[in-house]
């Protein structure tokens, strides 16, 4: 395949980058380990090079396949809310699922800051795409599958934390089955094109969970296979 562009220029320079990370942190991100890894993803190289000048505005942009890279400061919010203490060098999160890998972006920011990620796509060109990135951008230790994610992965579970990046309109069970006791999931619920609220799940025991509610924010939907 040809050169990463990976240190970009112009409008994908990392002056470009530092502003939008810059403005993200003054809409209160406070995690600083998930700016510092955020400052260093070239985010132009998730997206189809037509759009790449508006790769470090703050806004979700297409895809294709109808699918979207999520917004930044979504990104950086999720991620944060997720990882609450285990992001830094000696408390790293051993085991954590994405569901709906999409472009690769999240799972990057993600691969930065856990020790293994697994990521679930169900759009088979997307799945392809973002493994062949990823692996050529150096990553090791992010594992792409393709497959339905409305039961997670099962292979590697259970997980220390899951993130699903398209809204289902309820949480899923088993979702919250493939966490560990005292794992957290980050997940936006609602209904299709609908109001939608992001949502953190804390598996307290093995029936019992705890539901916060955090922003409200539009994903594509999550599609599930009837069980
Ligand atoms: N995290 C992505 C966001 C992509 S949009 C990023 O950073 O770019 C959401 C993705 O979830 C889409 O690619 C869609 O195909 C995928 N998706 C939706 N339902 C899914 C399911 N049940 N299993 C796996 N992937 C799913």
């Amino acid at each position: 395949m040809e050169k990463l562009d990976i240190k970009g220029i112009g409008m994908t320079s990392q002056r470009t980058r530092n502003r939008l990370i810059d403005r993200i942190e003054h809409l209160g991100i406070k995690n600083e380990d998930v700016l510092r890894v955020m400052r260093l993803i070239p985010r132009h190289l998730f997206m189809d090079a037509a759009l790449s000048s508006r790769s470090y505005e703050n806004t979700a942009l297409p895809i294709g396949h109808g699918q979207t890279i999520s917004q930044p400061y979504i990104v950086a919010r999720m991620t944060e809310l997720l990882l609450e203490g285990h992001s830094d060098n000696d408390n790293r999160l051993e085991n954590v699922l994405e569901v709906g890998t999409g472009s690769g972006y999240q799972a990057a920011v993600l691969g930065g800051l856990v020790k293994q990620l697994h990521t679930v796509e169900r759009i088979l060109p997307l799945y392809r795409n973002s493994r062949d990135l990823l692996y050529d951008i150096g990553y090791r230790n992010i594992h792409v599958h393709h497959a339905d994610g409305t039961w997670g992965w099962q292979k590697k579970a259970p997980y220390d934390a899951v993130m699903v990046t398209a809204a289902p309109d309820e949480i899923p069970d088993s979702l919250i089955e493939q966490l560990k006791i005292g794992g957290r999931m980050i997940i936006p619920v609602g209904e299709n094109n609908g109001k939608q609220i992001l949502q953190l799940v804390i598996r307290t025991s093995e029936n019992e969970h705890t539901v916060e509610n955090h922003e409200s924010v539009l994903f594509v939907p999550f599609l599930q296979q009837d069980s």
